[in-house]
């Protein structure tokens, strides 16, 4: 079995030593990398990431191939987006494996920078996007979590340059992010998201995964559960969404799992919804032991099969 197609990132991956991508760790380096790319015209695509690679990462990296001639993964586990020590320090960390499961899913180049190279001796400028980040993953993990992020994230797409950019959408929220501050900056890179790859039992993957204790990966099974339990009251015509959330969060309590919260948005901006009459965005974020972990699905109010 390709590892890719592995049934569950669980299991011990085959990983090919042979097939590494070229490891640059210089904002010159990549530049130079890419000049000749360039020069002949061949399209470029970034997939950003923080490492830890597992199948959600790769089909990011495999939709890239897809469509661009020079694929870019950058590893880059940014410190200003961590609103806890403790989990930027337990953040897991294998730059062999990485390297091997990126070439082997189509990357060319990987770009895994120090964190002195990203943020040089005096650097003191960051990029805010407004509204979009005070509520949900913004309001938990504060005001720092998103200027960390776009403010990488627009570095990366100035380093790279990239024709487009794939991020996931099992961060919703942090998409929506991107997509702000690229068509407010004019930054030139289309932003592609992709469908969360999940588990054969619907846990989203997610590099905390591995965290999880045997009895906490079972109560995990509570934040897809209550998504999928909200999904099966919409179809049978439930429009109020007090009632979804009220819904999920009730399946989430039988895996004694409590949410730091259940939202129902409107997909673009991200306001609550009052009753779901089009497309919209439910979004939960919960704590099981130490590790926090967050997942999202769309519902729709027709019988429309929903987007992942
Ligand atoms: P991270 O390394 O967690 O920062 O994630 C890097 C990129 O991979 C982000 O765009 C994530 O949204 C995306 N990603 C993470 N988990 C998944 C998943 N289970 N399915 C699809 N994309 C994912």
């Amino acid at each position: 079995m390709s590892p890719l197609h592995s049934a569950s990132s669980t299991e011990p991956r085959t990983v090919d030593q042979d097939a590494q991508p070229r490891i640059v760790r210089t904002v010159a380096g990549v530049r130079e990398e890419l000049r000749s790319a360039r020069a002949a015209g061949l399209s470029v695509g970034l997939v950003p990431t923080m490492g830890a690679l597992h199948d959600g990462h790769l089909s990011l990296i495999e939709a890239a191939r897809q469509r661009c001639d020079v694929v870019v993964v950058s590893v880059f586990v940014n410190p200003t987006q961590f609103d806890e020590q403790a989990d930027l320090l337990a953040y897991p960390r294998n730059e062999e494996r990485d390297a091997a499961l990126a070439r082997q899913a189509g990357a060319d180049v990987l770009f895994i920078p120090a964190a002195s190279e990203i943020y040089r001796t005096g650097f003191s400028s960051t990029v805010e996007v407004h509204g979009l980040t005070d509520r949900l993953e913004g309001a938990v993990r504060g005001k720092g979590h998103f200027r960390g992020v776009s403010t990488v994230v627009c570095k990366l797409l100035n380093i790279v340059s990239p024709d487009i950019a794939y991020f996931g959408r099992k961060d919703a929220q942090q998409a929506a992010v991107i997509r702000r501050m690229v068509a407010d900056l004019d930054i030139q890179t289309q932003i592609e998201t992709m469908p969360t790859v999940r588990e054969p039992d619907g846990l989203a993957m997610s590099s905390r995964n591995a965290r999880l204790a045997p009895a906490e990966r079972e109560r995990a099974l509570a934040l897809h559960a209550g998504l999928r339990a909200a999904e099966r009251l919409a179809a049978e015509g439930e429009r109020c969404c007090a009632r979804l959330i009220e819904e999920a969060e009730r399946t989430m309590a039988s895996y004694a799992v409590r949410p730091e919260y259940v939202a129902l948005v409107e997909p673009d901006s991200f306001e609550d919804l009052e009753r779901l009459d089009a497309a919209g965005l439910l979004l939960i974020a919960a704590r099981v032991g130490q590790t926090r972990l967050i997942d999202n699905l769309a519902l729709w109010a027709t019988n429309r099969s929903p987007l992942h």
